[in-house]
């Protein structure tokens, strides 16, 4: 496909996706036609198997594939068990916040129990969209905290423009022992918090783009030991591919920009995060 972006160099050193949409790169689930990105990538008509193989000849080995809804959840908690080097999250995305009645509740639950679901996630506040309204979201989100306590999954929280009401509504339910913020969108003052209460920090794509030095900044307040990589694919791919569907073989764009920020090796850098890898989702 002419249209999708070129391999960046491989790493040499492995490393992992922390969230990434594997049921929407694949099409499992129709793209709205008010997204054209996921329906890029769906036009691209890759299959797991492709995704895998693209990532791994670039040495991202492994990741961590999200849901967003029930079926979701179910479909990659299913794609989870049955592929070597990937993990599920399993939520109601705040955006579905609606649909998280006590009976859907029971059942995300049941899904984070198995052993191949390592995080709860993506769950959270979203105050760009009011698709839910503030209410749903506050109780879907604390529903989840404690789903993750319960289970002892990590939990993924999706952010956007409600950094203080997310870090308030931890500090209110007692904060999960492996907290995640998933496309970190906070600037250095909220790293600073971050780092004083050790959630994970996970860069995505923006951190690359010119207007979002606010972001390299919190990646500069970020210790190595509470970064992860991700790309939110099949959205928010890294420059120089913005407006394409992004995938997980375009980790090494997103890590050495990171790197670059921190002043060290990407190998090391790869290496401090395989390690938070294994600290947040567990042994792979
Ligand atoms: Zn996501």
């Amino acid at each position: 496909m002419s249209k999708l972006p070129v391999a960046p160099e491989p790493l040499s050193s492995p490393v992992f996706d922390s969230h990434c949409h594997l049921d929407i790169m694949v099409g499992n689930r129709q793209a709205s036609s008010g997204d054209p990105v996921a329906q890029a990538a769906q036009a691209a008509s890759a299959t797991v198997r492709s995704i895998l193989d693209d990532a791994r000849a670039v040495g991202v080995t492994r990741l961590v594939t999200i849901g967003y809804d029930l079926p979701s959840s179910r479909w990659n908690a299913d794609v989870a068990a049955q592929q070597e080097g990937v993990y599920a999250g399993v939520a109601i995305h705040p955006n579905e916040a609606h649909a998280s009645t006590p009976e859907v509740l029971a059942e995300i639950e049941a899904l984070a129990g198995r052993p191949e679901v390592r995080a709860v996630g993506e769950t959270g506040l979203d105050y760009y969209r009011d698709w839910a309204s503030k209410d749903d979201q506050h109780a879907s989100f604390r529903a989840h905290v404690e789903i993750a306590k319960r289970t002892g999954k990590a939990l993924v929280i999706h952010d956007r423009e409600a950094h203080d009401d997310v870090l308030r509504v931890l500090a209110e339910e007692g904060a999960p022992e492996k907290v995640v913020f998933h496309s970190y969108s906070g600037d250095a003052e909220m790293a600073k918090k971050c780092v004083e209460a050790g959630y994970f920090m996970s860069f995505s794509g923006p951190v690359t783009y010119k207007n979002a030095g606010y972001l390299r900044e919190a990646a500069e307040v970020a210790p190595p030991e509470l970064m992860l990589v991700e790309t939110d694919a099949p959205y928010l791919p890294p420059v120089p591919h913005r407006g394409k569907p992004n995938a997980p073989y375009l980790i090494p764009l997103t890590l050495r920009c990171l790197a670059e920020v921190k002043g060290v090796h990407p190998d090391r850098l790869c290496e401090a995060i395989s390690a938070n890898g294994v600290t947040v989702f567990g042994e792979w």
